[in-house]
């Protein structure tokens, strides 16, 4: 997982809205970020491990003065430097290259060379991507390329000295442009802009290919692709409620999504709570729809990360275990309906329902928007896999047992239409 983010000013220091437009996509991913930026006449680029706002403090920048730069917060170390036929670039991705190897094979056959990494581990798909795209002799030509050899999804920005160009694969990774009187920004999620004083222009098209100057953004390219598909689950849970993807407020989609639940499963409950943080608007929703208030049975922790996004499982379930804080008084004698995004494994929601046992609640149902997950996502760096999925290991009815619920509902591809306006066939559903 990744976001990222590009700021081109037609005048002035584009640092802080950079560095603040980069934070904002901080819960997209939380092991690596960097900044690149083009001044004194070349360009540099700078990452470290950790979090943006931690890694580069405003002390560190002070001395860049660049109208234009990129940055992300990843899971592997980017972006990359890269000399292509059309000068040097630094390049951003949001996606995951499914068949690695083997293209990694076919660019070694062809002549590139990874000698300048001092590990495997330091060659990550960013790095492919940029000898593909390199090799080629435009940018627009390099995305032609990598849609051919590139099995995977992606959303990419790449600063050159001239520019930013950007490109977005099938539509599964968001690209949103932004502008306002002194420039023009490119996110992965408006979420970056809302801050930082750009209004959201429109999203990047799939296929699309964009490059942005002190001038303006300019479509380069259009790329004819076989079909679309829009990535279903930033809506539903990865992408930030304030962010608009594809036209579509993320926190009006989950309300929504929470209405159509309370339609399809009317349970009467004395609380409609949801798993915060990303549980939340579908909790709203659901308690717009049906009868019962909205009240929250756990507190969660200001100072706790993102239980999905880092890499490692350990660190996952510690976050898992200890970001909520159970709310004694909400839960005791309460008939509580329980909303959350999705169950993988199903050991998050258990040990939650453990303790609205144990604090006495009288029935807890869940109710889960997304449908049952069957499948890790092959077009991110997922923390899951097949087998990690609890539907997929038994039926909804043992699930239902094993967490101790008295009832256990999902939301349907039907619901995720409504709430999205997408038909299933512009929505990717590949993990359910
Ligand atoms: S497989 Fe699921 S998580 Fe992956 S892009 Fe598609 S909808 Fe998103």
């Amino acid at each position: 997982m990744a976001g990222i983010c590009g700021v081109v000013l037609k005048e002035g220091n584009c640092v802080n809205d950079l560095r603040l437009g980069t934070f904002y996509l901080q819960h997209r991913a939380q092991d690596y970020c960097g900044l690149a930026f083009f001044y004194n006449g070349k360009l540099t680029v700078k990452t470290h491990k950790g979090l943006i706002r931690q890694q580069f403090p405003i002390s560190e920048l002070i001395d860049i003065q660049a109208n234009m730069g990129i940055g992300c917060v990843t899971t592997d170390r980017q972006p990359v430097s890269e000399l292509s036929k059309v000068g040097s670039m630094i390049l951003a991705f949001d996606g995951n290259v499914s068949n690695y190897e083997n293209l990694k094979n076919d660019l070694l056959k062809d002549g590139s060379s990874f000698s300048g990494y001092k590990s495997p581990e330091e060659i990550v798909d960013t790095v492919l991507i940029a000898k593909v795209i390199s090799k080629e002799a435009s940018f627009v030509d390099g995305i032609k390329k990598l849609l051919q050899v590139m099995k995977g999804d992606f959303a990419i920005i790449a600063l050159t000295e001239k520019g930013i160009y950007a490109a977005r694969g099938y539509g599964r990774k968001p690209l949103v442009l932004g502008q306002k009187n002194e420039g023009f920004a490119i996110s992965s999620e408006s979420n970056s802009f809302e801050n930082t004083g750009f209004k959201v222009l429109r999203d990047v098209e799939p296929g699309e290919i964009v490059f942005i100057t002190n001038e303006g953004i300019n479509t380069v390219a259009k790329i004819n692709l076989p079909f679309v598909r829009y990535g279903t689950f930033e809506w539903i849970y990865t992408a930030h409620p304030a962010s608009i993807i594809d036209g579509r407020q993320v926190s009006g989609v989950r309300a929504k999504m929470g209405k159509a639940l309370a339609r399809r499963y009317p349970i009467n409950a004395d609380i409609v709570s949801p798993i915060p943080n990303s549980g939340r608007w579908h909790a709203i929703g659901f308690a717009q729809g049906s009868k019962s208030p909205y009240s929250e049975v756990f507190v969660r922790y200001d100072y706790s990360d993102r239980s999905y996004t880092p890499s490692q499982q350990s660190v996952r379930d510690e976050e898992a275990r200890t970001k909520l804080i159970p709310i004694k008084s909400a839960i005791e004698g309460k008939k509580i309906i329980l909303v959350d995004d999705s169950i993988v494994r199903g050991t998050q929601m258990f040990n939650r329902v453990k303790i609205l046992r144990q604090y006495g609640a009288k029935e807890v149902h869940a109710v889960i928007a997304f449908p049952p997950l069957m499948h890790a996502c092959p077009y991110g760096k997922t923390t899951r896999k097949d087998k990690d999925c609890a539907a997929r290991r038994m039926t909804i009815e043992n699930l239902r047992k094993e967490l101790m619920l008295d009832s256990l509902n999902y939301g349907t591809v039907e619901d995720l239409e409504e709430a999205t306006g997408f038909s299933k066939d512009k929505l990717c559903l590949e993990c359910i």
